[in-house]
């Protein structure tokens, strides 16, 4: 279970949530995390629309 609690500008799209965080370096991290159960996809991304890309392309095979 990713730590959402540090998660802000959360969006959805489909199964898909993504949210901005700080890396341990400082960097801001678009990470987008599936929220089906027993899906576990996530991925981080350099820009937010890198990361909405992947949520909308992201074939989840336990959500519809
Ligand atoms: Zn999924």
């Amino acid at each position: 279970m990713p730590a959402r609690d540090h998660f802000h500008s959360v969006i959805r799209i489909g199964p898909v949530q993504i949210g901005v965080r700080r890396d341990r370096h400082g960097h801001t991290k678009h990470s987008a995390v599936c929220t089906a159960d027993r899906c576990g996809w996530s991925a981080d991304y350099s820009s937010s629309s890198a990361a909405q890309l992947a949520a909308r392309t992201h074939r989840c095979r336990i959500a519809h």
